[in-house]
């Protein structure tokens, strides 16, 4: 099969034409049958794993099973395995996220001790991630999962982790996960057991506001959030970054991020611009009323560590924040249009006390 720029050739009714690959799942060219497998059994390794009626992980959910229980396996067909999920009733699980092991017969459902983690747990954010077969987007994707499934990381290389699948090893970025350790929360520090979504403001084509020497404000976004970041997770926060690299990110993506993990603040890192170039200096926005404390606890933070002309806390009507139903605040840290601040704002020791200001208006804001 040919392969070009992420399309497929096909044939089809004996013409060919090109069909884009993130559209389809590639199969052997002859579809192995599903074999039976008696006297296999299954263990599953995540905390829920779907049973589905058929083997895809589009096909209907019949229900769920949880770490820890063994089933009879009664088919097995590339990665998925047919169990008996309760007396007379057959379903389909992703053979991934459990192991097979041969070992007799075992009464359906019944548990066994669960495996305690000794490795990272990470747990996916979006559904349809991808898992490679190796580091990097450039290589081969072995599958497609569920947002919300629980994988056991052994190693990370490059900003991937890698799991096992299958008995195989398989990477997926660390970009779509988050942490999934029940340890990650009780590591200790100021700030454990908070969820604080940094939120690198535009990215990939979408540049933001463009310097007087054509810097970008996406990066220096990029550059205070992951500074940030660091300073948060060394104090016991579970951080999570709604980019680490030059992607683009929808704002109804940043939003359900928030969401989806129950931020308890949401900082969103941008770089401001005026007509009037004159115009200089930091501020913090809400957008609904319940976002001002944040807001004025970092504002108060940054008035302590950076000597820009503080603006103050402000109302705006900023999508990130007016659509967050969590503490969110949105961070203008100057004004690229400003010749003297761009200098400024571009030297990565303004940078770092800029994070240093967020994170005192957190560490403030939650004590
Ligand atoms: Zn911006």
């Amino acid at each position: 099969m040919q392969e070009k720029y992420g399309w497929l050739q096909i044939d089809y009714n004996g013409k060919k034409g090109w069909i884009a690959k993130e559209y389809v799942s590639l199969k052997t060219s002859a579809e192995k049958p599903a074999t039976s497998a008696a006297g296999l059994t299954f263990t599953v390794q995540v905390d829920l794993l779907n049973v589905r009626e058929s083997s895809s992980l589009k096909s209907n959910k019949l229900t769920t099973i949880k770490r820890g229980q063994v089933f009879n396996v009664l088919k097995q067909q590339d990665l998925w395995i047919q169990i008996e999920y309760a007396a007379g009733k057959k379903g389909w699980v992703y053979s991934f996220y459990g192991a097979l092991s041969e070992g007799g017969n075992v009464t359906e459902g019944s548990n066994v001790t669960a495996q305690k983690a000794d490795s990272k747990s990470v747990q996916t954010i979006y559904n349809g991630t991808n898992l490679r077969t190796g580091p990097s987007t450039n290589h081969a994707v072995v599958a497609r999962i569920d947002a919300g499934q629980t994988l056991k990381t052994t190693g990370e290389e490059n900003g991937w982790y890698k799991v096992t699948y299958n008995g195989q090893p398989a990477f997926i970025s660390s970009t779509v996960v988050k942490s999934a350790n029940a340890s990650s929360s009780s590591r200790g520090g100021a700030l454990s057991g908070l969820t604080i979504v940094v939120d690198a403001g535009h990215g990939g084509h979408d540049g933001g506001t463009v310097g007087t020497r054509n810097t970008l404000e996406k990066h220096l976004n990029l550059e205070v959030a992951s500074k940030l970041a660091s300073k948060l997770r060394a104090n016991g926060a579970n951080v999570v970054l709604t980019r680490d690299s030059d992607t683009y990110l929808s704002l109804p993506t940043r939003v359900s991020i928030s969401h989806q993990y129950a931020a308890d603040a949401v900082v969103s890192i941008h770089h401001d611009a005026h007509a009037d170039r004159s115009v200089r200096g930091f501020t913090t926005y809400y957008s609904n009323d319940f976002q001002k404390p944040l807001a004025d606890a970092i504002n108060g933070g940054l008035k302590q560590q950076i000597t820009l002309p503080n603006r103050g806390t402000q109302y705006g009507d900023y999508y990130i924040t007016r659509e967050n139903t969590r503490s969110a605040v949105l961070v203008e840290l100057g004004y690229l249009s400003n010749g003297s601040e761009e200098q400024i704002l571009r030297s990565s020791q303004f940078q770092e006390q800029a994070a240093y200001g967020l994170y005192i208006g957190l560490l403030n804001y939650f004590k």
